[in-house]
């Protein structure tokens, strides 16, 4: 007869609780396997004759049961589809406490999940969303909390780290035994362990709590910076939130291959080598940017995740969304400076461009297995959610909001909570309707489009869902519709001013608060609302005549929401190029950036080869004078301002516009930094030229590149050289970078990007492409223990913007379903199928406009 657990949606019973493991993990690092000896104890609801628990490839060699003074052995059946074992009893279990002792062996895994050869001869853990069942009988769901006391037997050798500091270490001759402390309660997923030769530098104490940064011992020296926004960052959250750290010591740890970006395991955080290490004198701003935002984002998780857990996968987006808020939002107060909030606005943009998909989902969705857990870590979850709570936090207010999230922390302390809990402390503070607005933003997928348009001082509002496929906008209005807190800009006269309205129904009239006729009205004031708008005519040229009065991330808010209008066939691509044309004397890098990255998806996807290089001569002559205006050297205490204005215009001249003079000097200088000569190329820089040494590079280039990649240190240019030997142009090249793809030369975590760098080089595509469908199974059981990275492989297939490839892929997708990847595989082809139909419909406009130039 079946049983409940031969089911993969399968969820382990309520009335059976674990509330402490005692574990001890022997590991073979050399043979790649372990063995293990557990007691858990346990609370019964019910009388039980049965105990369920998660093990997934683990053979159990043991397996007995203590409750009401007696102790027996039990019988094990497993049951692989839903990766757990069923413990049956001889005699029924009474209601109260019981205790089952285990024993199993076990192998670590090829891939980066599990336990993992993390590279450089460290093996570590990665057990979100559902891996910890591969090295530890458990009750492996978020739900099930319970203190964990754990001893490692390893080799004499290497460090052993955990989640709480060593409390005792036994000598066993060639081995030895590491005790670590207990831990307070945490649910399965963020135990961890790491062990091989990992060294940082001495601890710094952060009010009594021990933080250190470590690495492999030559990459020692790119450990500080991390280790200093942490030291910085650990009380400004404790602040925040009201509590404690709560894990007695903090260790930072970068692993040579990761699958994801980071992973805040309790007091033992690990990361992508890129994600953490840097060296200041070398590193791009992006790159200090980014490891800021990462190491905050996860310490934030230490409390908002860790402290309180979600109930259930269901609200892994209120854990994403708040430790990707809370980063920003951190960061912004600690080097105001960095602007930071505008990179997360090119990420919520993104996010937008996703959302605006038939085939998104709400950001609370309902998960019902494994599976569906992995999917939902995607741009929907981190940073439309960190918009929404960036709204909700601009409605209630900074204080409001702070005080009913420490309410929730207090309320839920080290257990579990639903996102309606966090919603009631946050109306219990506020006196505020939270849960209508939060609960609207989402359950329900999508985002609407606002059209708003103005006469004298009313401005009318209407709101409907926004789809980017005109079909669909055109069929379906689809009724939905959201409470909007749109935050209005008001130009008047010389000043501008705020002004709130919460848009409830479908429409509205608002009367404009402005002295006399206002000169213009911007509805989406620093751009923190998640929707979009759509100006009638009269008020976008309003607009385009006041650009100057509005703020960067406000301007950048207008390109985006002006590009999704052409996407969606609701304005004629001319308006989008006349409207970049204004913008050649722009002078925020910010905005820049930004346009200079719509401009190369112009010259990449849309216009004809034909036109191609009229519409270089075009980005060419608009960002001619930025180039000159800052030159290629950087002066000295020069501002970050200056250095990446500069930055936008090399990569606008020399990889879209492709100006000979420009590639030159830049590859020219590339070479002498190359040999020593760091003053030949502003950080900034190095990345673009790089990249334009690739494209027009010759074997002896490529070798040099490959050389380089074997022997850097820093892992970011480590990547970028290996990155860049995707990105040669010249064909017998592209065919070397294609077999060291596919013949496992690159590593295990770049393995994605770099067949997305290739499927992006318009001489490798084609290639890349063939051998992709050919080489797919070998590919696909390579990144079997790394489902993430098959998602980022499926997602690369969708820059063959072209109808005949477009169909190529729906049949090949169609006839190698995924089950990890069926969302991104959905979303893939429908972003393809809407690009193709983009680059068909537009290319003749753009071929004309730039000819009436
Ligand atoms: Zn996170």
């Amino acid at each position: 007869m079946a049983h409940p657990t031969d089911d993969k949606n399968f969820r382990l019973p309520p009335d059976v609780r674990p509330s402490a493991y005692d574990a001890r993990l022997s590991v073979d690092l050399e043979a790649r396997r372990f063995s293990g000896t557990e007691r858990i104890d346990l609370t019964l609801a019910r009388p039980c004759d049965e105990i369920i628990l998660h093990a997934a490839e683990l053979e159990l060699t043991g397996a007995r049961v203590r409750a009401g003074g007696q102790e027996r052995d039990a019988e094990v059946r497993v049951a692989p589809l839903s990766e757990t074992v069923v413990l049956r009893l001889p005699s029924r279990l009474p209601t109260g406490q019981a205790a089952v002792e285990l024993a199993w062996k076990g192998k670590m895994t090829d891939g980066l999940r599990g336990l993992y050869p993390a590279g450089g001869g460290i093996a570590a853990t990665q057990f979100e969303a559902a891996d910890a069942r591969r090295v530890f009988p458990c009750f492996d769901e978020p739900g099930f909390k319970a203190t964990w006391r754990l001893a490692v037997e390893a080799p004499r050798g290497p460090l052993v780290l955990s989640n709480g500091p060593p409390v005792g270490e036994e000598d066993l001759g060639s081995r030895r035994l590491v005790r670590f402390a207990q831990t307070p309660p945490l649910p399965t997923y963020l135990v961890a362990l790491v062990i091989g030769p990992v060294q940082a530098h001495p601890p710094v104490a952060v009010r009594g709590v021990p933080v250190r940064t470590f690495a492999q011992p030559k990459k020692l020296a790119l450990t500080g910076f991390a280790q200093d926004v942490a030291v910085d960052m650990l009380p400004r959250l404790e602040d925040y939130f009201g509590v404690p750290y709560a894990f007695k010591k903090l260790d930072q740890v970068a692993l040579p291959e990761f699958e994801a970006g980071a992973m805040e395991n309790a007091g033992l955080i690990t990361f992508r080598e890129v994600a953490l290490l840097l060296d200041p004198t070398t590193a791009s701003l992006a790159q200090k940017k980014r490891v800021a935002e990462v190491v905050t984002h996860e310490l934030a998780h230490q409390w908002f995740g860790n402290w309180v857990t979600m109930s259930w996968w269901d609200d892994l987006w209120l854990n994403e969304a708040f430790a990707t808020w809370m980063a920003y939002k951190s960061v912004d107060q600690w080097q105001r400076g960095w602007r930071i909030w505008l990179d997360f606005d090119q990420r919520k943009a993104a996010a937008m461009h996703l959302d605006a998909l038939r085939s998104t989902h709400p950001i609370r969705a309902e998960i019902r297995n494994v599976a569906e857990a992995g999917e939902a870590f995607d741009l929907i979850t981190y940073e439309k959610g960190g918009a929404v709570l960036r709204m909700i936090e601009g409605y209630l207010g900074e204080g409001r909001f702070r005080e009913g999230i420490r309410l929730y922390m207090q309320r839920h302390a080290q257990g579990n909570a639903v996102a309606d809990d966090l919603w009631g402390a946050l109306g219990e503070a506020s006196r505020e309707p939270v849960t209508e607005l939060a609960n609207a933003w989402t359950r329900q997928s999508g985002f609407p489009v606002v059209r708003a348009s103005r006469q004298g001082r009313v401005l009318r509002l209407e709101q409907r869902r926004f789809f980017s496929d005109p079909a669909a906008a055109a069929k379906e209005s689809d009724g939905t519709i959201w409470p909007v807190p749109l935050v209005l800009r008001v130009g008047d006269g010389e000043r501008t001013t705020e002004q709130r309205v919460l848009l409830r129904g479908a429409t509205a009239e608002v009367e404009l608060a402005a002295e006399g006729d206002p000169a213009f009205v911007f509805a989406n004031s620093a751009a923190t609302g998640f929707y979009r708008v759509a100006y009638d005519p009269a008020t976008l040229a309003a607009l385009g005549r006041h650009l100057g009065q509005l703020a960067p991330s406000e301007r950048m808010a207008l390109l985006s929401d002006e590009w999704a209008l052409v996407r969606a066939a609701e304005r004629e691509i001319a308006a989008f190029l006349d409207l970049s044309d204004r913008f050649g004397g722009e002078e925020d890098y910010a905005v820049l950036e930004d346009i200079v990255g719509r401009l190369a998806v112009v010259e990449y996807r849309l216009v004809a080869d034909a036109d191609r290089p009229v519409l270089q001569r075009f980005v060419g002559g608009l960002f001619r004078q930025q180039l000159a205006a800052t030159g290629w050297d950087a002066a000295r205490d020069e501002t970050d301002a200056v250095r990446l204005r500069r930055a936008a215009a090399v990569r606008a001249l020399g990889l879209v516009a492709r100006e000979p003079a420009v590639v030159a000097e830049a590859v020219k200088r590339l070479d002498r930094w190359i040999a020593g000569d760091r003053a030949a190329l502003e950080q900034n820089l190095h990345e673009a030229a790089v990249a334009m040494a690739a494209r027009d590079g010759d074997v002896a280039r490529f070798d040099a590149f490959r050389a380089l990649f074997a022997s850097e240190t820093d892992p970011t240019f480590r990547r970028r050289y290996l990155l860049a030997l995707a990105a040669f142009e010249n064909p017998a090249l592209a065919a070397r970078a294609i077999d060291m793809a596919f013949a496992d030369e690159v590593p295990l975590q770049d393995t994605a990007s770099f067949v997305a760098v290739v499927l992006s080089n318009r001489s490798a595509r084609d290639l890349g492409w063939a051998r992709l469908r050919s080489d797919w199974e070998r590919l696909h059981a390579r990144l079997s223990a790394a489902p993430m990275l098959m998602r980022r492989v499926v997602e690369a297939i969708g820059a063959l913007v072209e109808r005949r490839r477009l169909e190529e892929a729906e049949a090949f997708l169609g006839a190698h379903p995924l089950e990890e990847a069926r969302q991104a595989i959905a979303q893939t082809l429908e972003r393809l199928r809407q690009d193709v139909e983009l680059r068909e419909r537009t290319q003749g406009d753009i071929g004309r406009w730039l000819a009436a130039r």
